[in-house]
């Protein structure tokens, strides 16, 4: 059981890092807005501001010119100085890395393809990658990893994903915190990428939203309450297995008729090469001109993901969903449509509605939502805030 001392100590150092998370993604530039922000007193917000910057994270910048009459407060930056962060994006075609800032500015980043790799190969792609993130940066906060599931939380562990070489049990928060000496986070990817989202994407601001990530498989990340979603047993959730037709195709998961078997991007791909004879990526079919037989595809592909999120959105109530990874080229009369479909079919029509965009960050959500892991750690004061 913690004492209250203990509990003091907590509270201060969430508080520090909350100081630091409304700097980093901008919701803040002074101490006036910390202090209006935080309800804290003027004191006690100077008194954090102090520590911050006697510990290097935080410095003054010049002064606020935009705070009209009297004396205008100083901008308050997070400093050139503060250690930078490596995330690690693995999936079934390719590991990502890149380094960032707290501002989640992305200083390196590099791209490994994957070849049938066995599970040694793949462990040392990620630590090749990790290397060459860290390689000349004298302070790393720690790494981020985002990465396909099934996961094992408690011991950081990447179970057994399908279709992924047959690879299964890979242990990486052990080994990069054995190799490294670092602290790592591990979510999976579409959680990752929701978190990247609402800390600094079309999500900040947001009370719940969802990240669908549309790939070779549909998979989302859900916030609620201005927070991730997520089980005692820190499952995932899985809109890609939320059935459409009880009748329809057999599913990897037991299951009939699940979404992501009808709109995964491959799929979607495959039938637009078919019927045009061409051999053209989702992308480039997604920004072509449009033609009459691509978009009854296109009709279906939204037809289809409009039912699955009916059913979620009124399970769930969310206020928003964003399109990720191949989703943010769909084009946009069809992101209109999926937006239409939904608030036609849903409960809660009459009471709000729900709005339909895309990722901020585009197809990197879940990439930069691997150093998010990290950074979200010293925003709840549970890193670098002793
Ligand atoms: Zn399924």
């Amino acid at each position: 059981m913690k004492t209250l001392g203990t509990k003091r100590i907590d509270v201060k150092k969430h508080n520090r890092g909350q100081i630091m998370k409304l700097i980093a993604t901008g919701i803040c530039s002074n101490r006036s807005e910390l202090v209006a922000h935080m309800g804290m007193t003027k004191m006690a917000i100077t008194n954090m501001v102090a520590e911050l910057t006697e510990k290097g994270l935080i410095t003054e910048g010049e002064t606020d010119p935009i705070s009209g009459a009297g004396r205008n407060p100083i901008t308050l930056r997070i400093s050139d100085k503060a250690p930078k962060t490596v995330g690690i994006l693995i999936l079934r075609d390719r590991c990502e890395a890149v380094l960032c800032d707290f501002y989640l500015n992305v200083l390196e980043r590099k791209t490994v393809f994957l070849h049938q790799p066995d599970k040694k190969q793949l462990i040392s792609v990620i630590y090749s990658l990790a290397e060459a993130m860290m390689s000349g940066e004298e302070s790393i906060l720690g790494i981020g990893i985002s990465c396909i599931g099934p996961i094992d939380f408690d011991r950081g562990m990447i179970l057994d994903p399908p279709y992924f070489y047959g690879i299964h049990d890979i242990p990486v928060v052990g080994l990069l915190e054995d190799r490294y000496g670092l602290p790592v986070f591990m979510d999976h990817d579409n959680q990752s990428g929701a978190l990247a989202e609402l800390l600094y994407g079309n999500g900040r601001r947001r009370d719940s939203f969802m990240l669908l990530g549309i790939d070779r498989g549909v998979g989302c990340g859900i916030v609620k309450n201005g927070a991730l979603y997520l089980d005692s047993r820190k499952m995932a959730p899985e809109i890609g297995h939320v059935s459409i037709d009880h009748k329809g195709k057999r599913c990897v998961c037991g299951s009939r008729g699940c979404m992501e078997l009808y709109v995964n991007s491959a799929c979607i791909t495959e039938r637009l090469r078919r019927i045009t004879g061409e051999q053209r990526e989702f992308r480039e079919f997604c920004q072509m001109k449009e033609r009459e037989c691509t978009s009854e595809i296109f009709e279906d592909m939204v037809e289809k993901m409009a039912s699955a999120l009916v059913s979620t959105i009124n399970l769930l109530n969310l206020e928003l969903i964003l399109l990720g990874y191949d989703g943010v080229y769909l084009p946009e009369k069809y992101v209109r449509r999926l937006e239409d479909e939904i608030n036609e079919y849903k409960f809660t029509k009459e009471r709000y509605r729900t709005q339909v965009n895309k990722a901020y960050f585009g197809e990197d959500s879940q990439l930069l939502g691997a150093v998010c892991n990290v950074l979200c750690q010293v925003y709840e004061g549970k890193l670098l805030m002793d």
